[in-house]
């Protein structure tokens, strides 16, 4: 699971590394963070997933040897459902609504989408390699399982990881569900694209249950350009 290229994000989520974490109230008008051009990180965001990176030991120059670039913290978030253990999953405020729209049309079609994943802050994707390591696990085992800080795309806030009922979450037996058949179909209308299908030109493994909001496919901008390719899981 070693990923990522390079993140489609705006300066406004440059502008707010510091204030990860917190969930602000968003309305119906906010500007779809998802879709904004790309955007260099913020030089003070780069020196903060460096240093959390050099704190766990992952070596230095992994990112660019497994051409990887940072992904800024989302600095908008709601909640946008549960997941299967009834944590709240947040997203940026779009991707939020878009998420519930495409849940409610699957279910009218008898396709239950769950959530497993959704917006995670560098600082937690940190938390979840110090667990494997203080499991014993290698650093490099955990990083096949989890991208270091400051990489995933999660950190915008625009990806979610789904799944269904009877199917091993972040697995890709998914692929072989009738709510990831339903998805390939359909989530494109709701503006969710699988970030690594299979052969991606990432090199990224097929994950299936990855899905991230950009914008719907029939575009609300006239003349507004397709989505861009995927960036990070
Ligand atoms: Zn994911």
């Amino acid at each position: 699971m070693t990923r990522i290229r390079w993140m489609k994000l705006g300066s406004s989520l440059m502008a707010c590394a510091a204030c990860a974490g917190i969930a602000h109230a968003a309305g119906t008008n906010a500007a779809n963070a998802c879709a904004l051009p790309p955007q260099a990180a913020a030089p003070g965001y780069r020196d903060r997933i460096e240093a959390i990176n050099r704190e766990l030991g992952v070596p230095d120059g992994y990112a660019n040897r497994h051409r990887l670039s940072p992904v800024p913290e989302a600095s908008s978030l709601v909640v946008a459902g549960h997941d299967v253990r009834g944590r709240p999953v947040r997203l940026e405020p779009r991707a939020a609504a878009a998420l519930r729209g495409m849940i409610a049309a699957a279910k009218t079609r008898g396709v239950e989408l769950q959530l497993v994943s959704g917006y995670r802050s560098a600082d937690y994707q940190a938390g979840l390699l110090r667990d494997k390591l203080r499991r014993g696990m290698t650093l490099d085992s955990a990083l096949g399982i989890n991208t270091p800080p400051g990489y995933s795309e999660h950190q915008s806030g625009c990806a979610v990881d789904l799944t269904t009922p009877h199917s091993v979450a972040a697995d890709a037996g998914f692929a072989r569900t009738p709510a990831y058949a339903w998805l390939t179909r359909h989530a494109g209308e709701f503006g969710f694209h699988l970030s690594y299908p299979s052969g991606n030109p990432n090199g990224i493994e097929f994950e299936p249950w990855h899905w991230r909001y950009v914008t719907p496919d029939r575009a609300e901008v006239p003349g507004a350009a397709p989505p861009p390719h995927p960036v990070g899981g």
